[in-house]
């Protein structure tokens, strides 16, 4: 079950946008990171079941952020969201232990997706 998300985007309004598009009746525990370093600081803190990650971020970008979260938990469940959705940058963000590519701009049903997707990873 999911229960703690993690949302990692520079924009405060692509995250408000992320949290809309999480599915309704679910009380999540929500946190957010403004860029990749504190994205990670975050995801030590809170071990998040989930964390969606933007990509182009100032200071650390979404690709050194993905690779330090999954240094700190093998098992990390990271979904990278982004509008770049080349095969290029999809292999990259596999290779680096992403669970998935959800193509920005994110719905309701694209996140949902994500999270079905997630949900099978934690059950393992
Ligand atoms: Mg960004």
């Amino acid at each position: 079950m999911i229960k703690k998300i993690l949302i990692v985007d520079d924009s405060p309004v692509s995250r408000a946008i992320v949290k809309k598009c999480l599915p309704r009746g679910h009380a999540f525990e929500l946190f957010e990171a403004g860029d990749g370093l504190e994205g990670v600081a975050r995801f030590k803190e809170t071990r998040p079941d989930v964390t969606l990650l933007d990509l182009t971020m100032p200071v650390m970008d979404g690709f050194e952020a993905l690779e330090e979260i999954r240094k700190a938990d093998p098992e990390a469940v990271v979904v990278v969201l982004t509008a770049d959705i080349q095969q290029k940058t999809v292999n990259k963000v596999m290779a680096l232990g992403a669970a998935t590519v959800t193509p920005k701009p994110p719905s309701a049903e694209k996140i949902e997706q994500a999270l079905a997707q997630a949900e099978l990873l934690l059950r393992g």
